[in-house]
């Protein structure tokens, strides 16, 4: 409804969501799929005594398969789709000039909305891609259902966020495809999002004795992930998940070991600003934000023209720093290091680092989307943005004049 546009969190309550999604579980008729995103598996256990940081996979899925989803996915594995998506479009600015640059990272609904709220000018330099959830989605109601023969209709798709603003990002209009793929004008790609909060919430009420439960692994098809995918909820993890596969793309092998460890896009000052070179002739200028308050500050100090790659995130420290989260009052910045920190670690481990070696994603590409940036690959993973400027009311004109004077 119209409040959704303006007030898209406070108006939906936690309760009304968790109700409608225990009533999906309950109804034959309806599959649900549960699709985790890459920062809960670090901060979940946090609900039930662990430590901030406790990297909890096993124990999250069980946990989802006691509440009674019929099925597990990770968002991990869509976090792979987007750099692939992400990374070939940085690389058909940087060398086709296809689009302006620098090109800033669009996996963060509340960054975009406050670029289409106040800097609506800088809408065509967000990437066209859309958010691991923004991919996860519809490739479930198209692929995923074809492969395994279900109806589209009777899925109902859940997201697992660290993030409340996700909530009103599976709801703008454009999040879609699906409908328009299967020509079913019903069908939204992602139906409902839930919170880490809310989940352990939901578990404590059904009186789920979390410690004991044992581990359970992930359903197959869309669950496989590199340790690009898993970086993707610490800030800088986007940036440095684009940058190991862009460098594969232009090297045809992989990143070199100081390129798998960008410390200088890792940490947790709010701005941070590198070159990285990929091939002997190109090097990339970046830099990594987060908060909306250092944002602002960026846009005064720097020029955008020395930036080719801009990542945003607007929870301190990325996503292990959602809304959604398990808050600690007197230690949060604490807690958000260890849950980053449980993040690297899992990368550190992991054999295959970069996105463009999922093998399960090798699959969906080879018999599905094509190429990264294909025409079905444009349609079903790439968005458009709005102005939202009027949203502003009669301050739309100050920010305006504003934006003005610093250009
Ligand atoms: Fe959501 Fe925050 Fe992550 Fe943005 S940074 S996607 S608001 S959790």
């Amino acid at each position: 409804g119209q409040c959704a546009n303006v007030c898209p969190v406070n108006s939906i309550t936690e309760k009304s969501e968790v109700d409608t999604l225990k009533a999906a579980i309950a109804d034959s008729e309806k599959l649900v799929i549960v699709s985790t995103s890459p920062s809960v598996r670090v901060s979940i256990g946090e609900g039930f005594g662990e430590d901030p940081g406790t990297f909890s996979e096993g124990k999250m899925v069980a946990l989802l398969r006691a509440l009674g989803f019929d099925i597990v996915l990770d968002t991990d594995f869509a976090a792979d789709m987007t750099i692939v998506e992400e990374a070939s479009e940085l690389l058909s600015r940087v060398t086709k000039k296809s689009a302006p640059l620098p090109q800033f990272t669009s996996c963060c609904p509340a960054w975009v909305k406050f670029v289409e709220t106040y800097y609506p000018d800088l809408l065509p330099n967000i990437s066209s891609a859309k958010s691991p959830i923004g991919m996860q989605g519809p490739t479930i109601k198209s692929w995923y259902a074809k492969k395994q023969g279900i109806d589209p209709k009777t899925i109902m798709n859940v997201c697992l966020t660290p993030c409340t603003a996700k909530k009103f990002e599976i709801r703008r209009e454009e999040m879609n495809s699906s409908a328009t793929y299967w020509n079913e004008p019903s069908l939204r790609d992602m139906d409902l999002c839930i919170t880490t909060r809310e989940l352990i919430a939901w578990a404590k009420d059904a009186g789920i004795d979390y410690k004991e439960l044992p581990e359970s692994d992930f359903d197959s098809l869309m669950s496989e992930k590199s340790g690009a995918g898993v970086i993707f909820g610490a800030t800088g993890g986007v940036m440095e998940a684009a940058l190991r596969a862009a460098y594969e793309y232009l090297n045809n092998k992989p990143a070199s070991k100081n390129l798998l460890q960008l410390s200088a896009v890792r940490g947790y000052e709010g701005i941070r600003t590198t070159s990285v070179q990929l091939t002997d002739s190109l090097a990339v200028r970046v830099a990594v934000i987060y908060g909306t308050a250092n944002v602002r500050l960026f846009l005064e100090e720097q020029k955008l023209s020395d930036f080719d790659f801009i990542e945003v995130m607007t929870c301190p420290g990325g996503c292990i720093g959602g809304g959604g989260q398990p808050k600690h009052l007197e230690t949060a910045d604490d807690a958000r290091k260890e849950r980053i920190q449980g993040l690297y670690a899992k990368d550190a481990a992991m054999d295959e680092k970069v996105s463009t070696r999922n093998q399960e994603l090798k699959d969906l590409y080879e018999t599905f989307y094509g190429k990264p940036l294909s025409n079905l690959a444009e349609k079903l993973l790439h968005t458009s943005y709005h102005n939202r400027e009027n949203d502003l009311g009669e301050s739309a004109e100050k920010y305006r004049r504003l934006n003005e004077q610093k250009n």
